[in-house]
């Protein structure tokens, strides 16, 4: 999995910023700002995000600034840092002046180019600061910005007073996922929040395969735009396969580690003189097992042997397993009751309960 960052400022920030001089050049100017040791802690806890310290200070080396008036008190809260389990992955300091304007000089990201690469997820990485440059940092990033202080931006995803805020607000942080998936057969662009019911579009170009998706976002809770763009003058096949595996990996990617989930759901549904059963395990592992028979060739535009293919390629990239039982006669309720149970065992497995940290696996992994 890619690392999330959290690229942190450090005056004003972690430390407090002497409004005279804005220098912390001796041990008694150093002062951590309140509850920052114990919510970093918490943060580390998680083990979801790499710290990362970035900070200009002005002049360093030179006369207004120099070297020891710096690194001691710099060393010490460090020390204390490292006392208290909390690790920071780099350090990285500009030494520059403001009328400078170097590359190097936040919000200037000359400094952070080694994260521009495919094993950092800075879309879902954080610059916490104090600062509007902070803020545009972020933005240079493509990362979210969290202000602690006073000023105000509307492009922070938060702003506070409160270190402990900060701890609870990445705990309970967004599981999100966009994919755009484009091959010679369809283009398909989905977009999933497992903690939103806001409702979304579903546009597939199938009747019955629009009105399943509604059931799927309906009854388990989710928000799901999917728009699909497929090769339906060839068949459906293509355009039902593709979502599927776009789904799947949606799900796998907005779940994340899946820290506090359930990771197990199970629904029993009945319509009518139907009965679906559907098991689920986030596991990791792809596994469907299917007891299914139909007697049509369709319902409504959709091809009943597509059903399984749905389900199949779905477990592939969710890499979950999936244990699905089908009985009754009418076929339209058959695949309409598997849908909604579907749904219900997603909506139970992803459940997470706030305050709970723990990875749902005696592996430490899933
Ligand atoms: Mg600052």
């Amino acid at each position: 999995m890619k690392k999330k960052i959290l690229f942190i400022d450090r005056d004003g920030t972690l430390i407090v910023e002497p409004k005279d001089t804005f220098q912390i050049d001796s041990l008694e100017k150093l002062e951590f700002l309140p509850k920052v040791i114990q919510a970093l802690s918490q943060i580390q806890n998680l083990h979801e995000y790499l710290f990362v310290m970035v900070t200009n200070q002005d002049g360093l080396g030179t006369e207004s600034f120099p070297e020891n008036d710096f690194w001691l008190p710099q060393q010490k809260m460090m020390q204390v840092f490292e006392n208290e389990g909390i690790a920071f992955h780099k350090i990285h300091i500009d030494r520059s002046f403001e009328h400078e304007n170097l590359p190097t000089r936040k919000p200037n990201i000359g400094m952070l180019k080694e994260y521009f690469s495919a094993e950092y997820d800075l879309a879902n990485s954080f610059v916490i600061g104090d600062r509007i440059t902070d803020v545009q940092l972020a933005e240079n990033l493509g990362s979210k910005a969290i202000i602690y202080g006073e000023k105000h931006d509307s492009r922070a995803v938060l702003r506070t007073f409160d270190w402990l805020e900060i701890a609870n607000f990445l705990k309970t942080c967004s599981r999100k996922a966009s994919i755009h998936r484009k091959t010679n057969e369809t283009d398909i662009r989905i977009s999933l929040d497992l903690d939103s019911n806001l409702k979304g579009k579903i546009q597939t170009g199938i009747g019955f395969f629009d009105h399943l998706l509604d059931q799927l976002t309906k009854h388990s809770g989710c928000f799901l735009d999917i728009w699909v763009i497929g090769d339906l003058h060839i068949d459906e096949h293509h355009s039902i396969e593709d979502t599927a595996l776009a789904l799947g990996e949606a799900f796998l990617l907005a779940l994340g580690d899946k820290r506090g989930i359930n990771r197990y759901g199970h629904f029993l549904l009945p319509m009518d003189e139907t009965l679906a059963q559907v098991a689920i395990d986030f596991s990791g592992r792809p596994q469907l097992v299917w007891q299914a028979e139909f007697k049509r060739e369709k319902v409504g535009d959709f091809p009943t042997e597509m059903f399984y293919h749905f389900f199949k390629s779905f477990s592939d990239t969710a890499k979950c397993n999936l244990n699905i039982k089908i009985e009754g006669e009418n076929e339209h309720h058959k695949i309409e009751a598997t849908f909604k149970a579907f749904a219900k065992a997603i909506k139970m497995a992803i459940f997470r309960e706030v305050g709970n940290h723990e990875i749902p696996s005696t592996k430490g992994i899933l």
